[in-house]
């Protein structure tokens, strides 16, 4: 941890990876529990994990066992009693601490966080921002909290009492790996519970990291556990254990459902569900005619969306749908804006890995086959499992002449999540509204207008958790997080985090002779 640690600039990190690879012995990570490491058997499963600009092997991720799993959540659980108790001041006090520690450390988690998914450094440092955020939000939240009281007719004061609800499953997907974790952890201690938290296998130094904050901190023993591991043996195991009181939960639909399934029979289980999404960018033609200004605006924000992170954000805007009257013009001015600043190795990372490299080459290769037209962009080339060297990079593609229905038009209904965008004309506003929506999920969608009446009247149609008008991944931290239809249930942020890490109850006091 030591070396890791030290290792806080791309060089030095570089450096350090080349000394483990020729010493032939891999970093491999520690679960972290009792605020104590500890190295898997080496007996259990690992999985190793790859650099995505390289190909290269950086580590090796031990999988808890089912008895590891059991054995953190008795933990969490011993560790509830003592936490939930103590005072919001002290919860505050070490959470500011632990915000301030990543504060002091952010070059060295950006570094590890561009190496582990691939992308920018740039990119990463915005990440890391917001995980200090998410401690220092939540470390003054919990200061300023108010509840509601009411009178009933004069005969009894009610008022509306909230603890935390016990332990927690903390799962994390890969894709913004710091981020989305302390989104969870931060809450989840500033309202009293103790956690187990996975993060994605695919992606787990910055959590290994975190792990070591946790101790710098000098947060209580077992508050927090960090077990790493895959889905199939940790994640279910931890889901269903019933120990646990609640599942915060982002990642994919598929796993989303497989976590409701297994906790069916446990109704007491908190599950806040953060899913997939098949985002759609509106362009209205005022948009790009009112001046240069909004049109030039309107082509950055349109890319951005669709860009940013190698398109690997749930939030990404991946379907465009541009009034017809400006289509070719927006077609030709935005090619030439993504060809110009995106650009992969530079503004542009490595897509997490080779599996998931196949995984988008196999939608570009039905777009050839189905003859849509690459505006920019093409078919990566195949990488072999074996290839090392190489790095999974692939270029932003935009795509015209995609199906609305039949053979090539899951290109516009299934999630990507990667740099792939779609771009198809609409008439009017109805229309608009109705391709919009003509999705099985609903977790954001950007509306890019001058129009005042329309920025609420079709704001308000969209099927979406979050809707952007003329900007995008604005977040205030106490707003309501989540989204509609299969991307997912419940919300988080703020009092939202505090419905999901709470129980509620109501409390009448008796205000006459009973
Ligand atoms: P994933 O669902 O495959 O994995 C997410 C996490 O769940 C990982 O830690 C994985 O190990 C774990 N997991 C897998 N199977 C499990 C099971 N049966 N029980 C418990 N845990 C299990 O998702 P991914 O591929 O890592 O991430 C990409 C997905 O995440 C995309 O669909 C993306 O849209 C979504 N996502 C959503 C949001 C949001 O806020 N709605 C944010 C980021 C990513």
């Amino acid at each position: 941890m030591e070396a890791l640690w030290a290792a806080n600039s791309l060089d030095k990190a570089d450096a350090l990876l080349q000394q483990i690879d020729s010493a032939s012995s891999p970093l491999t990570l520690q679960h972290f529990s009792q605020n104590t490491f500890s190295a898997a058997d080496e007996s259990a499963k690992h999985i190793d994990s790859f650099e995505p600009k390289t190909g290269r092997c950086i580590a090796r991720i031990p999988c808890a066992s089912a008895a590891d799993v059991d054995a953190a959540v008795k933990s969490a659980k011993a560790a509830f009693p003592a936490w939930s108790k103590t005072p919001r001041a002290e919860r505050s006090r070490l959470l500011r601490r632990v915000s301030d520690i990543i504060a002091e450390n952010r070059e060295l988690f950006a570094v590890w966080e561009s190496i582990d998914q691939g992308k920018t450094l740039e990119r990463a440092r915005i990440e890391v921002d917001r995980a200090i955020s998410n401690f220092s939000y939540f470390s003054t939240f919990i200061l300023h909290e108010s509840t509601s009281s009411r009178m009933v007719d004069g005969v009894a004061l009610t008022y509306e009492h909230r603890s935390p609800a016990g332990v927690f499953a903390l799962i994390s997907p890969w894709n913004m790996p710091l981020y989305l974790l302390t989104w969870k952890i931060a809450p989840c201690l500033a309202f009293g519970c103790t956690a187990v938290a996975k993060p994605s296998e695919v992606t787990s130094m910055s959590a290994f990291l975190l792990a070591a904050v946790f101790r710098q901190a000098g947060l209580p023993d077992s508050v927090i556990n960090i077990l790493f591991g895959d889905g199939a043996v940790t994640g279910s195991a931890l889901v269903a254990h019933p120990a646990v009181h609640g599942v915060s939960f982002t990642g994919g639909t598929a796993t989303g459902i497989a976590i409701r399934r297994a906790t069916v029979h446990q109704i007491y289980k908190h599950l806040s569900l953060e899913l997939g999404g098949k985002n759609p960018t509106l362009v209205f033609a005022d948009a790009l005619t009112t001046s240069p200004a909004s049109r030039a605006k309107t082509i950055r924000t349109a890319a951005m969306a669709a860009f940013e992170n190698q398109g690997e954000i749930c939030l990404c805007g991946s379907r465009i749908y541009v009034e017809q009257s400006v289509y070719d013009e927006f077609v030709a001015a935005f090619t030439e804006y993504v060809t110009a600043h995106y650009r992969t190795g530079e503004t542009v990372g490595a897509v997490v890995s080779l599996q998931h490299y196949a995984k988008i080459r196999g939608y570009l290769e039905t777009a050839q086959h189905r003859g849509m037209t690459f505006q920019t962009g093409s078919v990566p080339p195949v990488i072999d499992a074996g290839e090392t060297g190489k790095g999974y990079w692939i270029e932003p593609t935009v795509l015209t002449d995609v199906p609305a229905t039949g053979p090539g038009s899951e290109l516009l209904r299934e999630e990507i999540f990667g740099p792939v965008v779609t771009i198809v004309p609409f008439a009017d506003e109805d229309e608009a509204v109705g391709f919009a929506n003509d999705s099985e999920y609903g977790l954001a969608a950007v509306l890019l207008t001058n129009d005042g009446g329309r920025m609420r009247r079709v704001g308000e149609q969209l099927d979406a958790g979050l809707v952007w008008v003329n900007c995008w991944l604005v977040r205030e931290l106490g707003t309501p997080f989540g989204g509609m239809k299969n991307s997912g249930t419940g919300r988080e942020g703020g009092e939202y985090s505090r419905d999901v890490f709470t129980v509620a109850r109501t409390v009448h006091l008796a205000t006459v002779e009973w």
